[in-house]
């Protein structure tokens, strides 16, 4: 699946807040929004979000880009997954984000095993996940309640693997729908994510706004 592949940072400096996108760089004084927060561009300094409140319509878009960004999804896909939510019984905004929280990249992100959900889809695509049992390179995946996903036991002899395991006991606690067994290097999807369970700075509603035109 195809995904975004220039600067990142560039992408919280247009969204005009910091989406943390890129792991403990984020954190340090080294972020690109801490030095320069503007839009990027030759007129950044003179955008939109720097005049104030925009039109109703931009507030949806940068909404749904926002959203985008963050979960690392291309349009076409992020358009794939409304459709979806739509079809679900419930509010369409919080199945949407139900339905972002559950790829695989998001869990392995969510467990703490990477620190960015770009270095989380990175483990995925190398081969490094299992779910149920089956090696899953797909960092799309959508999980299920139910469904266990472990480090492969060639990848938990690794190093990345090995010193993760020794500090994972000091890393936040794992969100309420997953189990995790750290010593085992496995998790499991105890339920389907809720509005609740996402601790995101995103306003789904404009997002469904924006879909609904
Ligand atoms: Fe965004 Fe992180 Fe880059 Fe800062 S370092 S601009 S938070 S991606």
């Amino acid at each position: 699946m195809a995904r975004y592949t220039g600067p990142v940072c560039r992408l919280c400096r247009r969204e005009g807040e910091k989406l943390f996108l890129k792991g403990a760089r984020c954190l340090g004084p080294k972020c690109a929004f801490e030095r320069r927060s503007y839009p990027p561009g030759q007129h950044g300094k003179d955008s939109s979000f720097r005049r104030g409140r925009g039109s109703d319509y931009s507030l949806q878009l940068r909404e749904k880009q926002k959203a985008r960004r963050i979960y690392g999804v291309l349009e076409r896909q992020f358009r794939r997954y409304f459709r979806d939510a739509l079809r679900r019984p419930g509010l369409t905004g919080a199945n949407l984000l139900s339905i972002l929280e559950s790829r695989l990249d998001n869990v392995v992100f969510r467990m703490g095993w990477a620190d960015s959900r770009n270095h989380a889809r990175q483990l995925v695509q190398h081969g490094h996940l299992a779910v149920n049992g089956v090696t899953t390179d797909i960092p799309s995946f959508l999980v299920r309640p139910g469904d266990m996903i472990t480090v492969r036991p060639g990848s938990q002899e690794r190093r990345y693997f090995k010193e993760l395991r020794a500090y994972m006991e000091d890393r936040p606690a794992a969100p309420e729908w997953l189990s995790v067994n750290t010593g085992a290097m496995q998790v499991e999807v105890l339920r389907v994510p809720e509005r609740r369970d996402i601790d995101l700075p995103l306003n789904e509603q404009l997002i469904v706004e924006y879909y609904s035109r």
